[in-house]
């Protein structure tokens, strides 16, 4: 008989002599990474980014989550990176696989068919899991539960500018409830019947919708139609409470039940997003232009004031994907000044 595999491993790093914990005040909060075992290089690489620009001087933990057993080379070559504690955690199967009651044959054939139009990941179950995994389930982890603020980071981006400034204290003290960097159109083929269910959901709980949400940004027409326009969760700062509550508790079991993570390939940024949009103040959903960004193709590089200056970035201000067509920054712009 094996034993049954274990939920958590703790590694408690240790600082340099010379790296004094710099400030007096820190946030409830941690960086969490989603991560294959495959996935160790460049985890190491983004972790070295963040650790370098800002989290030297903060410190904050890391929970890194993966759905199998992370390998002990894995564990080992993440610890020596920071004097942070980081924990590694293994997913509960019911947060990560498809559930039984999803009809198989059904989203098969949905998988087929989004492979025949060359829709990215179309035909990928494992994607699937991953974005039902971070629109209902990565809060509920338990070494997340202790937290109350995150930072997602994936494998392989980059952190352009120096951070000085704590985004989780920042957003603390303002009432944020989710911070973006970048925002651009989604796929549509991904999402056909998401936004019909988004409208069914409001109007069956009008209590839910905040006032002064953020729908104006994602709707031209009072939110009959979607523009698309959605948060890039790639990177996320935001309030586990906010997904926790009863509000976008009720909002992912509505949609989960409609099976659209399977039956056509929802994913967690406009899930995220479209929640944040409507059921948080438009205040309360927070740009941040200092924080230089990568992943893969996009950039999203500081243009306001001088904070390209002052982050010490090593990206081109005039490349940044906020000045793309495909990007919703301008809409943005112009939704929060009106
Ligand atoms: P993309 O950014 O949409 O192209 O998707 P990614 O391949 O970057 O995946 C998003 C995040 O989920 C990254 O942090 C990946 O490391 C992670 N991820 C994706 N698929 C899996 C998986 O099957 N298992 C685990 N443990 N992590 C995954
Ligand atoms: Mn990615």
């Amino acid at each position: 008989q094996q034993a049954p595999p274990t939920v958590a491993d703790t590694y408690y790093g240790f600082g340099h002599p010379n790296d004094t914990l710099a400030v007096d005040r820190r946030a409830n909060a941690t960086f969490v990474i989603l991560a294959r075992n495959s996935d160790l290089s460049g985890t190491i690489r983004s972790i070295r980014e963040i650790e370098d620009r800002f989290n030297r001087k903060y410190r904050y933990p890391y929970v890194l989550l993966n759905e199998e057993e992370f390998t002990d080379d894995f564990k080992k070559r993440i610890s020596v990176l920071t004097p942070s504690t980081v924990e590694f955690g293994l997913i509960p199967r019911e947060h990560w696989f498809q559930p039984d009651w999803i009809d198989e044959d059904r989203a098969t054939k949905s998988r087929n068919k989004m492979v025949a139009d060359n829709i990215i990941y179309g035909g990928s179950v494992s994607y699937r899991n991953m974005c039902r995994f971070n629109s209902g389930f990565f809060f509920r982890h338990p070494l997340m539960e202790k937290y109350r603020w995150y930072w997602r980071i994936e494998p392989d981006v980059h952190f352009h500018c120096d951070i000085d400034f704590d985004p989780f204290v920042y957003m603390e003290d303002k009432n944020k409830v989710y911070a973006f960097t970048i925002t651009m159109y989604e796929y549509e083929a991904t999402i056909p019947t998401l936004w019909g269910h988004v409208r069914d959901f409001a109007k069956l709980h009008p209590e839910y919708v905040a006032e002064n949400n953020a729908m104006g940004f994602m709707s031209e027409n009072g939110g009959e139609k979607y523009n698309l326009c959605h948060f890039w969760s790639n990177f996320e700062v935001a309030d586990m409470n906010f997904w926790r509550g009863p509000t976008y508790t009720a909002f992912f079991e509505y949609l989960d039940s409609k099976g659209g993570f399977y039956y056509e390939r929802w994913g967690d940024a406009p899930v995220h997003s479209i929640a944040a949009a409507l059921f948080a103040s438009r205040d309360q959903i927070q740009f941040f232009d200092e924080i230089g960004y990568e992943h893969n193709p996009y950039t999203h590089c500081p243009k306001l004031g001088n904070n390209w200056q002052k982050g010490r970035c090593s990206c081109d201000p005039a490349r940044s994907f906020d000045y793309d067509g495909y990007s919703c920054m301008s809409k943005w712009d112009r939704f929060m000044d009106l």
